[in-house]
């Protein structure tokens, strides 16, 4: 009981110097909260005494993590370059000085500055997107999950829509493509076998409530031995024969050819756009290398039909993604690919990385082992699943530590590091040039001199 009244009443406690300068509103509901549970574990007999200023300690901390950004930014050394749990893709810091003022000004994000009325958000980012990729027209939406979301629900609402067995695919963060269908209204008619589809399965089922005929890249999975589907150029002429729309869920979506031949069986949107499809939709923070958002390219009468959809503006963009999109296409159109990160990375050459990596080394095999390998890695973010690209890794030792010690102290500084072969590795494909002297740094603080 001498326990319970020793706890201290809440109004003079806060007065606390430790909590000087602090929101008192904020330090009084953590202590109230504390407090409280220090009673309830006084009467269970949880705990046999206290001390004051641990109380404040855990106060202060609270108070502190309460306080601090919660995203926080990380150096991914996975080797993964489009990591959806890590962020995606990133921009340079050189690509976001309009959409930095974009934000702390107002602007003509609806507003006709030629006709001093009302203007539409989506002019801005058409003209881009029409001079790259030679479009009709061009809709931006919250991702591309609601692009295809839109697209179906637009077009095929209570109508059929002609999709591959081999592509009803579930993408990571539960995106199921039939749920995605039956959430839309549109009416699946599945085709061909898990490892077959041919072109004659896409004639066969059309009928006079068929709108579309869709096709879904596999994204995270590969069929390997005895399969085949159906190009989406011959899935086109069926459509144009029909009088159908023809879309392409692209996914990723790349502008150009990629490197490692990754390209052979992922053509490119200016390759698809080459034979003038509907509609393709694909992400803006996959291997476009630029903000979250779904991009839809087409024909005009169909982007139109999409615009008048009530849907629209619950899926619409912001100011700022608009204008960091914007930024990131003009990088392509003036071919200024470099200061897009995620091409960038991708197409580093294993001797740079090999060279970076030796930096490294030489800075701290004077305090624990590692060696330079050769290793490979993938795109990630759904992009030519099973296609490894080529890298270099550090691989790194100290004392009896297991990997995943290893990997957690890593962790704790910040440093996503990747395990493979019982061994701890940094993947160089993903580290920035920048990103190695941190690294270092840290390596030091925790295992030199220990
Ligand atoms: C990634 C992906 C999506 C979802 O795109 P988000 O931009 O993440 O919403 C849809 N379809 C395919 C084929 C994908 O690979």
């Amino acid at each position: 009981m001498s326990l319970l009244k020793s706890i201290p009443k809440i109004d003079k406690f806060i007065i606390n110097k430790a909590f000087e300068g602090l929101s008192k509103s904020l330090i009084t509901k953590i202590s109230k909260e504390k407090i409280q549970n220090l009673r309830e574990n006084i009467l269970n007999n949880t705990i046999e005494n206290f001390d004051e200023n641990l109380l404040i300690n855990s106060i202060l901390e609270e108070y502190n993590d309460i306080n601090s950004s919660s995203l926080k930014p990380l150096i991914n050394a996975t080797g993964i370059i489009v990591h959806t749990n890590l962020g995606r893709s990133l921009l340079d810091e050189k690509s976001i000085t309009n959409a930095i003022k974009i934000a702390t000004s107002y602007n003509n994000l609806e507003y006709d500055l030629q006709k001093g009325k009302r203007g539409e958000r989506y002019e801005h980012i058409t003209k881009s997107l029409k001079a790259l990729t030679g479009c009709e027209d061009a809709l931006v939406v919250n991702n591309n999950a609601s692009a295809v979301f839109l697209i179906l629900n637009t077009f095929c609402k209570n109508k059929e829509v002609v999709v591959s067995r081999g592509e009803l695919v579930e993408i990571g963060g539960s995106f199921r493509v039939p749920e995605v269908m039956n959430q839309s209204g549109a009416i699946l008619k599945e085709i061909g076998t898990t490892n077959k589809t041919h072109l004659r399965d896409y004639e066969n089922a059309i009928n006079n409530n068929t709108t579309m005929l869709m096709k879904v890249h596999k994204s995270n999975y590969s069929i390997e031995g005895f399969s085949s589907d159906v190009s989406f150029e011959d899935i086109s002429k069926i459509a144009t024969k029909y009088s159908l729309i023809d879309y392409f869920d692209m996914g990723s979506g790349h502008i150009f050819d990629l490197p490692y031949n990754l390209s052979k069986d992922e053509p490119s949107i200016l390759e698809l756009m080459k034979q003038n499809p509907s509609l393709l939709s694909f992400s803006g923070d996959k291997l476009l290398g630029s903000v979250q958002a779904g991009i839809i390219i087409g024909k005009k009468d169909l982007i139109e039909k999409l615009k008048k959809n009530q849907l629209l503006r619950m899926l619409r963009v912001d100011k700022i993604t608009l204008s960091l999109l914007e930024e990131s296409l003009n990088l392509y159109l003036k071919n200024e690919l470099d200061t897009i990160p995620t091409l960038k990375m991708l197409n580093t050459k294993v001797e740079i990385l090999k060279k970076r990596a030796n930096l490294l080394k030489d800075k701290i095999e004077n305090f624990m082992n590692c060696e330079v390998i050769e290793t490979s890695t993938m795109v990630g973010g759904g992009t030519t699943p099973n296609k490894k690209i080529p890298s270099i890794a550090l691989s790194l030792q100290f004392k009896d530590f297991k990997p995943n010690k290893m990997e957690e102290i890593l962790r704790k500084n910040l440093i996503i590091a990747r395990i493979e072969n019982d061994k701890l590795l940094l993947d160089f494909r993903t580290i920035r040039e920048n990103e190695i002297i941190k690294i270092e740094n840290i390596l030091k603080k925790e295992f030199k001199n220990v």
